[in-house]
């Protein structure tokens, strides 16, 4: 099949709080900005609830929202936005070029890449069986299907136990599965569980299969200070044990540590390629707040502008 091949000047990968605010930087200068926004428009922030941490909103914000008006801002100020998912890419040489959904191709004189994080998952095959089928990683999207039911959740980080406190309002009881003696959540969140009198905490704890035959039906927990193993019947099994960068297509072109974090040059957007930026979630394993995501968007879009017309082409 022929590809259709299209020329822009900035194309931006990616369409969380680093995307479009890099979008609407580039527009605001003029670099008639393509962004394609992946398999989940706006990004992580879609799959949570209230956001209270970004500045703006003395109220708060439910995160499907905000990255609602992420989008229409970023619109507004003329970014292209389009559905579609970068599949491959090509760096050997300017223009660079980037497959969408496989088959269409950009060629782009800057790139800049906000392709975030996506959640972990245990490796468990009954964990990938029934995925969809009351596994989740994801509590605000699914917890809804289990109201009034007894779920487990696994992880012992901040997103597990605000995950841990959202379903608690739902269901009768949430079983959180932690793998040490001790949590790694900020403490506040810590203690908001620990007085949560519906949700019981496992310490020590690791999931040795999820069980269920089409659905999920318990879960067997095995305590390995104890050796001790018991089976509790859920309906709804939520992972939430930290993320991953989605940095695969780039790999053998950016420099990347090795959990596949793209490497920036510190106190900029540069990768180790020429005119290639990249901001968000996907090269900051540190932070990995809205409010820096979108500052480090503003960052590549600025030092795409300046690469640009230091080479004559804005
Ligand atoms: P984290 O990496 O902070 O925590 C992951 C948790 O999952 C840890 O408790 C870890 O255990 C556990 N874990 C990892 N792998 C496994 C496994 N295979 N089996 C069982 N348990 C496992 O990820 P989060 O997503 O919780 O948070 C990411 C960042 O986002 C953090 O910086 C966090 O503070 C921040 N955040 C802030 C929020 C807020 O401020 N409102 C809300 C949500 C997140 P162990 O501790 O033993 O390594």
């Amino acid at each position: 099949m022929a590809e259709a091949t299209e020329k822009v000047h900035v194309l931006i990968i990616g369409s969380g709080p680093a995307g479009y605010t890099a979008a609407i930087y580039a527009a605001r200068a003029n670099m008639k900005p393509v962004l394609y926004q992946g398999i989940q428009p706006g990004g992580q922030l879609t799959i949570t609830t209230e956001v209270e941490n970004y500045p703006g909103y003395p109220e708060g914000i439910q995160g499907p929202e905000m990255m609602i008006h992420f989008e229409k801002q970023a619109s507004r100020m003329g970014a292209d936005i389009r559905y579609g998912l970068a599949t491959k890419v090509d760096f050997t040489a300017q223009p660079y070029k980037v497959w969408i959904d496989e088959e269409k191709l950009i060629e782009a004189d800057a790139i800049i890449i906000a392709t975030g994080a996506s959640a972990k998952w245990l490796g468990l095959e009954s964990e990938q069986r029934l995925n969809g089928f009351g596994v989740s990683a994801c509590a605000v999207c699914d917890g809804f299907f289990f109201r009034g039911k007894e779920v487990a959740i696994v992880g012992a980080g901040d997103t597990a136990c605000e995950e841990a406190m959202y379903l608690s309002k739902l269901c009768t009881t949430v079983h959180m599965i932690v793998r040490r003696d001790q949590m790694r959540a900020s403490k506040v969140m810590q203690d908001r569980v620990k007085n949560t009198p519906n949700i019981k905490i496992y310490w020590n704890s690791v999931t040795d299969e999820v069980l269920g035959d089409g659905k999920v039906s318990g879960v067997r927990i095995h305590n390995t200070a104890t050796n001790e193993k018991v089976e509790v019947p859920i309906s709804g099994f939520f992972v939430a044990i930290g993320h991953q960068p989605n940095s695969d297509i780039f790999k053998g072109w950016l420099d990347m540590d090795e959990t596949g974090y793209i490497q920036t040059v510190p106190g900029t957007a540069k990768t180790n390629i020429e005119g290639v930026f990249a901001c968000g979630d996907v090269q900051d394993k540190i932070y990995r707040q809205a409010v820096t995501a979108a500052g480090s968007g503003c960052m590549a879009a600025l030092d795409a502008e300046r690469y640009l017309s230091a080479k004559g082409l804005v």
